[in-house]
């Protein structure tokens, strides 16, 4: 470990490259589906996709509309016209020896995020967006390697981040604020595990303004093992230029079972692609007179985007930000928390909606309604309840009809499928007793019976009190109102 002293005498930069499958219904540039899901080798392949000698690529509207969505989502321009580029190499996944990507004029630059899923994270901006074909893949088996070309010319985003990041929590989060801004646009599941998002960092630490030699870091398979790259690769490089070593240019893994990185590949210069405009695609003339996408529909399109919500949430409902974020990250919840507020303000009137009332619904909603189906191995989808019965039942607490208590017990049973709190709090006799002449009763009883304590309360030991309070509930069977309770006894003492 090096010493903050030692550390502030560098400064850590950090860029993004990130990947992700837009998930369109065709391949980038032939008619073939693009589905991740496909098990036989080589079922969804075409001339086109193979390169056969001829067979020549047409463009995917639906990718491009994925990607000018995005764009728009994260503040980025959008030139009138775009280009797609031969990128040459050879490697056996790849059939025409050349990837079609865009290496000059990308379909977004530009942009920026604040990464909100987390409180005090600084803007990250984006350098540009770009719109390539994936690889087929390799599969490796004893001394024979075979070639699955379904995902070839798939269609894959990249995403490319200006080195304006200094720690891995902020590339962290900011990966996953994208994650949840491409699941909300329906471009992408983004899912890390599957592959569908993939993360590589480049690290460097510079010493007095002198840029330092960077390292990419590739096979990173989560996000937390984004943050840790980073963060290990910081330390790793500040350690060897303290040690008055040179760091190489490389590329290095990521190794999750043992939290380093290790070398895979040293890169002596910039490695020659011969980027050129590709000459089987024509130019796309993208916004304008005579542009080939409504741009102002794509961007009605969009909805609200979940950075919007999030702050719509918080001012909204008086919601604190842990709070609001978890509801952002997933639509279903948060489209039934929303619901049952507007219920709920329904039945009891716009006045008595408070941040009191809210907190109910979402505490209910999290623990009892969302733990209640984790316990049972189900998901949200699966969930009996409707946003009305729901607020019912938080009617009932807020009129003091039930305690908490007994408003778990309904939600277990709403949980299996009984479906109006109100009856069954009858059926099982959960009411509270709030009625103060039936709790006054009681309370007399209560005090006949331990006279002893009525003496000590009242000769100073106010902590009686609560033994009182106890004695009381047991005599209601547990649905008395224990607030109602401690007020009668004051007054009755
Ligand atoms: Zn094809």
């Amino acid at each position: 470990m090096i010493s903050e002293e030692i550390r502030k005498k560098y400064m850590p930069t950090i860029g993004l490259e990130i990947h992700f499958e837009p998930k369109t219904k065709h391949k980038m540039f032939c008619n073939c589906l693009n589905d991740p899901d496909e098990t036989i080798p080589n079922k969804n392949v075409c001339p086109i996709c193979l390169a056969h000698p001829g067979a020549l690529p047409t463009i995917n509207k639906e990718a491009i509309e994925s990607i000018l969505k995005l764009g728009m989502a994260l503040d980025c321009t959008i030139p009138e016209v775009a280009r797609f580029d031969r990128k040459n190499y050879f490697y056996p996944d790849l059939p025409k020896s050349y990837q079609i990507t865009q290496a000059f004029l990308p379909f977004c630059q530009n942009g920026k995020l604040t990464p909100f899923l987390e409180d005090n994270i600084e803007e990250v901006l984006i350098k540009e967006i770009h719109l390539e074909e994936d690889t087929g893949k390799l599969l490796h088996n004893g001394d024979k390697t075979l070639i699955d070309y379904n995902r070839a010319s798939r269609p894959l985003i990249e995403l490319v981040t200006q080195a304006c990041i200094h720690d891995g929590k902020t590339a962290r989060v900011f990966a996953e604020s994208l994650q949840v801004i491409l699941r909300s646009l329906n471009i992408s599941d983004a899912d890390m595990e599957k592959g569908q998002m993939r993360v590589e960092v480049n690290v460097s630490v510079s010493q007095d303004d002198k840029l330092g030699t960077k390292t990419e870091v590739k096979n990173i398979n989560s996000f937390k093992s984004a943050e840790k790259a980073i963060d290990y690769e910081i330390e790793r490089q500040i350690e060897l230029l303290e040690k008055g070593e040179k760091i190489l240019q490389e590329t290095r893994g990521w190794d999750d079972t043992n939290t380093c990185t290790i070398s895979q590949r040293i890169k002596e210069g910039a490695d020659d692609y011969r980027y050129f405009p590709e000459p089987d695609l024509p130019n796309i003339i993208v916004r304008g007179e005579n542009g080939m996408f409504d741009l102002e529909k794509l961007k009605n399109d969009l909805g609200e985007l979940p950075n919007n919500k999030k702050n719509r949430l918080m001012n909204e409902y008086g919601l604190i930000s842990n709070k609001a974020t978890f509801l952002v990250v997933n639509n279903l919840i948060s489209d039934f928390f929303e619901k049952t507020n507007v219920e709920l303000k329904i039945l009891i009137g716009d006045n008595l909606v408070t941040d009191q009332t809210v907190n109910l619904i979402y505490n209910y909603l999290v623990t009892d309604i969302l733990g209640g189906l984790v316990n049972k191995n189900l998901t949200f989808n699966d969930l009996k309840i409707s946003p009305i019965e729901f607020a019912k039942l938080i009617k009932l607490l807020v009129e003091n009809k039930l305690s908490s208590r007994g408003a778990k017990i309904i939600l277990e049973k709403m949980l299996m499928g009984e479906k109006d709190p109100e009856t069954i709090m009858k059926n099982n006799n959960l009411e509270q007793v709030s009625n103060d002449e039936e709790l006054q009763k009681m309370i007399e009883l209560v005090l006949n019976e331990n006279d002893k304590s009525v003496q000590e309360y009242k000769s100073g030991k106010v902590t009686v009190l609560q033994f009182l309070i106890g004695k009381t509930m047991a005599k209601t069977k547990g649905s008395g109102n224990p607030e109602k309770i401690k007020e009668l006894l004051e007054k009755m003492l």
